[in-house]
């Protein structure tokens, strides 16, 4: 079977091809151009779509709330612009003819974890992506749950500071706000009078006080994470998200939050994501091949 997987983000579209035996190949990105909107990123994905040949299946990983069974984005934010209400399964399979799978970003990455990564063989866990803000999904009984209105799992918006920070969303004292990536650059670049990167973040990590910066953070992720092990009882927590990649962040979690949690609860364990930037394609390409 020869899957199109594409990875749909707000600023790139990244596909590639997937053989039965989930071996990616041909992998390619274009740049997503969000301004143009929803309706045009979507024919663009067909355009590419038509351009390759022999294609069996095509899963789509895509940024955005999306209604899996219907294959249509339920809610995006202005980062892709009249993204919301676009009907991917149905315009693509309508112009292609090949079935369709489509899925939220996180729960494709998720899916790819419990697959083929960090979580193979758990049947019970939560993932967390720590960047611009914190998504999540939700593995109960070895299956993506996905609440009433395919939702669910948004932690980055749970409250973890009464009257705090304000927040995309709206609302005010959320997760993200405190615990994300960019919550980090922002403190530390504040301190330095300076914009930077996650990068240079921990390449000044010598420096004391931005060493406590990074410390203070990495409190903040373990304040939310703790809610959600007395929420779940999870065995497991994949951590994604390119800052993950320092292992003294993954150390210090695990060390922190055991220190934090009742006796009953510290079975969990705190890991990285593995399939780093190829996790939403084999997400999407996984659900495409039980289509
Ligand atoms: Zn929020």
């Amino acid at each position: 079977m020869k899957i199109l997987a594409f990875d749909i983000g707000g600023t790139e579209i990244k596909y590639a091809f997937c053989d039965e035996n989930f071996n990616l190949s041909e992998s390619k990105s274009v740049p997503t151009n969000a301004h143009e909107g929803g309706k045009r990123i979507i024919e663009r994905v067909v355009e590419i779509i038509k351009s390759c040949e022999g294609v069996d299946r095509i899963g789509i990983s895509t940024a955005g709330q999306v209604d899996s069974v219907k294959g249509e984005i339920i809610f995006a934010t202005d980062s892709i612009p009249g993204y919301t209400g676009t009907k991917i399964k149905e315009i693509i399979e309508a112009e292609t003819g090949i079935p369709t799978a489509v899925e939220n970003d996180v729960n494709s990455a998720a899916i790819g974890e419990a697959v083929f990564g960090a979580a193979k063989g758990c049947s019970d866990f939560i993932c967390l992506t720590y960047g611009t803000g914190i998504g999540g999904a939700i593995f109960l009984g070895g299956k993506l749950f996905t609440g009433s209105s395919f939702s669910a799992g948004e932690f980055g918006h749970m409250i973890t500071h009464a009257d705090g920070k304000s927040c995309t969303c709206g609302g005010s004292g959320c997760y993200e706000a405190y615990a994300s990536s960019t919550a980090l650059v922002k403190s530390v670049s504040e301190f330095l009078g300076r914009p930077v990167n996650g990068r240079e973040v921990f390449e000044n990590f010598g420096n004391p006080e931005i060493k406590k910066l990074i410390n203070n953070w990495i409190d903040e992720i373990v304040i939310g994470l703790k809610s959600l092990v007395y929420i779940f009882n999870p065995k497991l927590i994949v951590a994604g998200g390119g800052i993950m990649n320092e292992a003294y962040i993954t150390d210090e979690i695990n060390v922190r939050l055991q220190k934090t949690l009742m006796n009953s609860f510290r079975n969990v364990k705190v890991v990285k994501a593995q399939m780093g930037n190829d996790a939403n394609k084999l997400g999407a390409a996984y659900l495409a091949s039980k289509l």
